[in-house]
């Protein structure tokens, strides 16, 4: 079976086949008739080839996040929570770390702030599943407390290795936490909104945690203006 009818297969058998779209411009897998399975290189062997080493990448890394035992937080945890959306999106966005609804559910943003994050990526004129949602920790925080430094250095790894793979074009730190984390800054939140940063070459963006704006509707304006920077940012 030659490698681009594979990739036929996997699709129709609905198994997700993550592939950069601007090497996908031109290809339509899913009319390709025999004939053209056979004689067609519309995707040649060794971008196949790059496609399932990236699959078998997050395939490992999701395993080895679901079996890691390398902080204390793993006592506390009813399941790890590795990350949700399109693996192949120019948005990621990353929270500090899942809470109660997420470690049942074992998907970041979930319950009322999960909504609200829906309505902001909405606004952002995107679909929850067009972009990758993750959190710094995979597992949750005990009594909502902050993360600890060495929580942090256990489970970073993770995080940036799955930024790696996404490859995204922006990056939105949701909330404090996760903005001091990704920045490396105890700077409070007031001083890292509004201006772009830059994390490994990819444009960051802070924005409000959507649980604080649950709780501070004032601020759903400010919101709306992190919002357009993001915009403004990605399109530049
Ligand atoms: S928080 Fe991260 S490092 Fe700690 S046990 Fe969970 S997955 Fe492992």
């Amino acid at each position: 079976m030659d490698n681009l009818t594979r990739l036929q297969y996997l699709e129709a058998m609905g198994i997700d086949v993550w592939v950069a779209k601007h090497q996908l411009q031109g290809a339509d897998l899913s009319v390709v008739s025999d004939e053209d399975a056979t004689t067609s290189t519309v995707i040649d062997v060794e971008f196949i080839d790059q496609v399932n080493l990236k699959k078998d990448e997050w395939n490992l890394l999701q395993n080895e996040v679901s079996e890691c035992e390398k902080c204390a937080l793993c006592e506390g945890r009813t399941q790890t929570v590795f990350g949700v959306g399109n693996k192949n999106s120019d948005w990621m966005l990353i929270g500090e770390a899942p809470g109660y609804n997420e470690d049942l559910q074992g998907e970041p943003f979930v319950g009322q702030a999960g909504l609200l994050l829906t309505e902001m990526i909405r606004a952002m004129g995107l679909e929850r599943g067009s972009v990758y949602i993750a959190n710094i920790l995979k597992c949750k925080l005990p009594d909502e407390r902050n993360p600890k430094v060495e929580e942090i250095k256990a489970c970073g790894n993770y995080l940036q290795r799955q930024i790696q793979l996404v490859q995204p074009k922006i990056i939105l730190a949701i909330g404090r936490v996760a903005a001091q984390t990704l920045l490396e800054t105890k700077k409070p939140l007031a001083k890292l909104r509004g201006i772009p940063h830059q994390i490994a070459g990819i444009p960051l963006i802070v924005v409000y945690h959507p649980a604080y704006l649950l709780r501070s509707l004032l601020e759903k304006r400010n919101a709306w203006e992190d919002i357009q920077l993001a915009i403004e940012t990605y399109k530049q």
